[in-house]
């Protein structure tokens, strides 16, 4: 047996325990070099331990012992490459069945899906968004740090704050869309938000001064997995009026709705709270942003608002709810929606996109 190591140095050496080792040795993958007649005892040669340690590896990745087999007899690259591939896509569904199911039990009104049964015009994914508009003005301020982004299916609001918050805000959208353009999945989505986030939080410690720069975000996207979803993160808002009734469909992020909500205060008192802008959650101000997020039903006729708190802050809930209802096309409420805001001489800058079901 010179030269020959027993099955419990060998063992050692590669770190597959002498259990894997003999079973390995049953299945074919590395079979020991000597078994000593008499004893039965294994041995392994020394030139085995590297394809011990490609076996560990493999078996590391989870590949099952008949591939790893397969593999050995044609150590192919090509293989490696189609697993890492494989496992990439497995990871990817399973990242978005994990973002359906959240999706499923936050949506406070019903989840996507559901429509493709109740569609009556057959779509596969529903009721869908058929027209848009949006507008944005600068109000009462030095600059517009708001920002709005309409495309074909994405459509979002953002409002910067802090030094550099128009970057902020442009930034978020920017890089909100290139990523969704990529995955147009509900895990893309939230990935893309993530990156958002990360984009603003680099920018944002890029900077001298201290960083204070953020952006809340509020999106709907028509995503191509699960239909019309929504994402939000401060206190911006989602509106949605059907059959004359308005609800908000997001909660904003800040310390004083976070009171009301606990009945710590009243809605009146908050109105005039000294802290009432103040965020708990925004875009860019820590490398991983906790999201909001749900499906949007849409009957027909249905109209969604996305709006920056200068709008809201502005005009009454009667007055949004007027322009919704209005049989304006899309383009022509957000315009008069905003500049209605800015007659009452809002404060802040102004922003809306308005969507049509
Ligand atoms: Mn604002």
């Amino acid at each position: 047996m010179d030269g020959l190591l027993s099955i419990g140095e060998f063992s050692e050496r590669c770190g597959l325990s002498p259990k894997m080792l003999r079973s390995y040795g049953t299945a074919g993958l590395l079979r020991p070099a000597a078994v000593d007649q008499y004893s039965g005892y294994r041995y392994y040669a020394a030139d085995q331990l590297r394809q011990a340690e490609l076996i560990a590896l493999l078996r590391q990745a989870e590949i099952t012992v008949s591939d790893i087999a397969a593999f050995l007899n044609h150590p192919d690259p090509g293989v490696l490459d189609r697993w890492q591939h494989d496992l990439a896509s497995e990871s990817v569904a399973r990242r978005s069945a994990l973002a359906r199911a959240r999706a499923a039990i936050t949506a406070d009104h019903g989840f996507p899906t559901d429509q493709r049964h109740k569609s009556r015009r057959g779509s596969e994914m529903g009721v869908n968004i058929i027209g848009s508009g949006s507008a944005t003005d600068i109000g009462r301020r030095d600059i517009n740090q708001d920002g709005v982004l309409v495309t074909d299916d994405l459509f979002a609001v953002a409002d910067g704050f802090g030094q550099g918050g128009e970057m902020a805000s442009q930034v978020a959208l920017l890089t909100l869309s290139s990523e969704f353009s990529a995955d147009r999945s509900i895990a893309g989505l939230l990935a893309a938000c993530q990156d958002a986030n990360r984009g603003v939080w680099r920018r944002a410690n890029a900077q001298n001064d201290i960083a204070t720069m953020g952006t809340t975000l509020t999106a709907v996207a028509n995503t191509a997995d699960i239909g019309v979803v929504m994402v939000h993160v401060g206190d911006s808002r989602l509106y949605r009026v059907r059959q004359g009734r308005l609800s908000q469909l997001t909660l904003d992020h800040t310390v004083v709705d976070d009171l009301v909500r606990a009945g710590e205060l009243n809605e009146r008192d908050a109105e005039s709270h000294p802290h009432r802008q103040v965020l708990l959650r925004a875009l860019g101000v820590a490398p991983v942003v906790d999201l909001d997020y749900g499906g949007v039903s849409l009957q027909p006729g249905d109209r969604l608002l996305l709006c920056t708190d200068g709008l809201f802050r502005t005009l009454s809930v009667d007055d949004i709810r007027a322009a919704l209802r209005s049989g304006a096309e899309a383009q022509r409420a957000a315009d008069d929606l905003v500049s209605s805001a800015v007659c009452r001489s809002a404060e802040d800058n102004v922003t809306a996109v308005i969507l049509s079901a």
